[in-house]
């Protein structure tokens, strides 16, 4: 089959590589009909993600149709139609069944790679190293998902792909972020950070009764998609914009009720031991504004909550913590626990309160795809979404 694998820093190409095989009886091979490039894809192809190897199939975002089962798989059977899930979970250890999918104790069979990096391991995750559980990536035509009963969402109605893809991520991960940011009906919530991620995160926050949201960005077709979603915009690239001074204005000088960090920030390379400081962040934007957690706890309102979907790995620097103790903040944060909002998203989306393919901009061929990182690392091309056909021929998708 043809995947896009990762052969070096800024390396990428698109190889014949061998079909995936079941190897557990509770895998399933998926044979991928639509699959995205994420943010956080990024940051695999610029280096700073420890433990790839040459070879190495990216991509979490992907859903397609049952092409086999193992024995043990119960739920799904060959031409069920699924999305999948970024985080793999068990479904049985202590964390999963306390619906904390994405700490499962169970699916990273390198967590002492990450445990010697970080202290502690979650998840395995698809396409994103070996020290996230080696997992082949879905920027290829078929895939293997173990765990095939816990995981993949079917897809019973014949909504196209397109719309019910990011449910796979990047929509979880923006809803959980307004979740966690406790939203109460006419509340002012801002965002810093207009990626995928971020789009969601706004238009989940209207969901959950936001009276406004302000966000918050520098890329004017990231905030044109912002305003399409009602919106406020502060442009901080701007010369006479400040954020709090905006933000301050914006809420009669009291500050927003929440405030979500949809950036995230890269560790500073002293203060952990070698490359593995350099960690994911799962979002968007280059992390080229480490300020914006403490923005965030600077502009929140006495008593608000700041959520933080954007991944942070290592030690933060000048954090104001004092201001967050004495405002009395809530802080929400963490990788999202995908299997709790998959199902409830897409009944959002069969009911027509969303329709995600807003956000695609491109669409390619998995032979495009190495060339189209660059387009998206460099933010050209006015990108805000990159989807993938599989089984399209250049120059077709
Ligand atoms: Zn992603
Ligand atoms: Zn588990």
């Amino acid at each position: 089959m043809k995947a896009v694998c990762w052969m070096g820093t800024g390396k990428l190409e698109t190889l014949n590589v061998p079909d995936p095989t079941l190897l557990n009886p509770h895998d399933a091979i998926i044979k991928i009909t639509r699959t995205a490039i994420c943010g956080s894809d990024l940051h695999l192809y610029d280096g700073f993600i420890p433990t790839m190897e040459a070879g190495d199939i990216l991509g979490h975002e992907f859903m397609g149709l049952i092409e086999e089962v193992g024995n043990d798989v119960t739920n799904l059977k060959r031409g069920d139609r699924v999305v999948v899930p970024f985080t793999i979970a068990c479904g049985n250890c202590l964390f999963c069944r306390k619906k904390l999918w994405s700490a499962c104790d169970n699916t990273n069979p390198n967590s002492h790679l990450m445990e010697a990096a970080y202290g502690y391991s979650g998840s395995g995750l698809f396409g994103y190293s070996h020290m996230m559980g080696g997992y082949a990536g879905g920027q290829a035509q078929y895939a293997r998902v173990p765990f095939a009963n816990v995981g993949p969402l079917k897809i019973e109605s014949d909504l196209p792909d397109e719309k019910v893809l990011f449910l796979s991520d990047i929509f979880p991960t923006g809803y959980m972020a307004a979740e966690n940011a406790q939203i109460q009906p006419g509340d002012t919530v801002a965002v810093w950070g207009c990626g995928p991620v971020g789009q969601f995160t706004i238009a989940s926050a209207f969901m959950l009764g936001a009276g406004r949201v302000i966000a918050i960005d520098r890329f004017p077709e990231r905030l044109k998609l912002a305003r399409s979603l009602g919106a406020i915009t502060v442009d901080y690239s701007e010369e006479d914009v400040n954020v709090l001074t905006a933000l301050k204005d914006l809420t009669g000088g009291i500050g927003p009720d929440a405030c979500i960090d949809a950036v995230g920030l890269e560790a500073h390379s002293t203060e952990l031991q070698g490359v593995y400081d350099k960690v994911k962040t799962s979002l968007l934007l280059e992390t080229d504004r480490p300020g914006v957690l403490r923005q965030a706890i600077q502009a929140v309102r006495k008593g608000g909550t700041v959520s933080i979907p954007g991944v942070y790995g290592g030690l933060l620097d000048k954090v104001p913590f004092g201001a967050a103790f004495g405002k009395g903040i809530t802080m929400k944060m963490g990788q999202t626990n995908m299997h709790n909002y998959m199902k409830p998203l897409l009944e959002r989306i069969e009911q027509g309160q969303i329709d995600p393919s807003y956000l695609i901009s491109h669409r390619i061929t998995l032979d495009e795809a190495p060339e189209m990182y660059k387009v998206w690392r460099d933010k050209k091309d006015n990108v805000t979404k990159i989807v993938i056909d599989p089984w399209a021929e250049k120059g077709s998708a």
